[in-house]
C-alpha cells in the first residue's frame, strides 16, 4: 500500500514521461533557438525560399494528419535559418527549422527537399524524442529518478550518455529515411526523386562509406532509399 501511494511522487521525475512533457519542452526550447537565430537576423532572411520551404511542407503535413492521426492537432511550425552549420530538424510536436545553407549547397531540388522535409517530420511523428528518452532511461535507471529537464540536455550533452545512445539513435535515423520517403510517396512525389535525395548525400560526402556519431553511412542510406523506392515504384499507383 505505501508502495503504491509513494509511486505518483516517485514518478513525478523522468521516470512518467509522457508525449505531452515532451511536446511542451521541445516547444520551449524552439522558442528559445527561433529567437535567438532572429536575434542575429539569420531567421527566415530570404522569403522566397521560406515560401518555397513552406508550400512543399504544408501537403507532407496534410498527408500525415491522415496517416498517423496523432498528428493532426499539432500546432505545426516552420522556420528557415541561414546560419551555415544549420542541417535541418523537427523537433517533438511538429517544430522544423531549416538551414537554407544546406539546401543549397546540397543543390536540392523541390523532391529531394521534401524527402529532407519528411525525414526530419517523421523524428516528430514516430516520437523519436520520447523514445531517446525511454532508451536512456533503460540504459541508465538513475535518469528515472532526476527531472526530466536534466535528462532533456543529457541527450544532447552527455558525451557519456550520447555515446550509449549511438545506435539507437543510428537506427532512428533509417527509420526517418524509409517512413519519410513513404509519406512524401504518399503525398504525390516520384519515389525514385526521393531518393536522389540520398544520392545526392552519397555524392558530396568526404567519406560515404562511413557511419557517423549519429548517422548511417551516406551511401548505406543511399542504397537503402534506392530498394525501397525501386519497390514502391512496382506498386505503382497504389499508395497506402
Ligand atoms: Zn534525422
Amino acid at each position: 500500500m505505501l508502495i503504491l501511494l509513494l509511486m505518483p511522487l516517485l514518478c513525478a521525475s523522468a521516470c512518467a514521461l509522457t508525449q505531452e512533457e515532451v511536446a511542451a519542452g521541445a516547444a520551449r526550447l524552439y522558442r528559445e533557438r527561433v529567437s535567438e537565430i532572429a536575434n542575429r537576423y539569420a531567421l527566415d532572411s530570404d522569403a522566397a525560399f521560406l515560401v518555397r520551404v513552406d508550400r512543399i511542407a504544408k501537403p507532407l503535413i496534410a498527408r500525415a494528419a491522415t496517416d498517423y492521426p496523432h498528428t493532426a492537432g499539432w500546432a505545426w511550425e516552420i522556420h528557415t535559418s541561414a546560419d551555415v552549420d544549420e542541417n535541418a530538424f523537427c523537433m517533438a510536436g511538429g517544430k522544423l527549422l531549416v538551414g537554407q545553407q544546406f539546401v543549397s549547397s546540397q543543390r536540392l531540388d523541390d523532391a529531394e527537399l521534401a524527402m529532407l522535409l519528411a525525414h526530419e517530420m517523421q523524428h516528430a511523428i514516430q516520437q523519436h524524442n520520447l523514445k531517446e528518452y525511454e532508451e536512456a532511461m533503460r540504459i541508465e535507471p538513475a535518469w528515472r529518478q532526476k527531472p526530466f529537464a536534466e535528462l532533456e540536455y543529457a541527450v544532447d550533452n552527455d558525451e557519456a550518455l550520447m555515446r550509449k545512445l549511438d545506435d539507437f539513435n543510428s537506427a532512428q535515423e533509417l527509420e526517418a529515411d524509409s517512413e519519410g520517403l513513404k509519406l512524401a510517396w504518399r503525398t504525390g512525389w516520384p519515389p525514385m526523386r526521393l531518393a536522389g535525395y540520398f544520392r545526392k548525400l552519397s555524392r558530396n560526402s568526404a567519406k560515404p562509406n562511413f557511419d557517423s556519431r549519429s548517422h548511417p553511412a551516406p551511401a548505406r542510406r543511399w542504397l537503402a532509399a534506392k530498394e525501397l523506392a525501386e519497390r514502391l515504384e512496382k506498386a505503382g499507383l497504389v499508395r497506402q
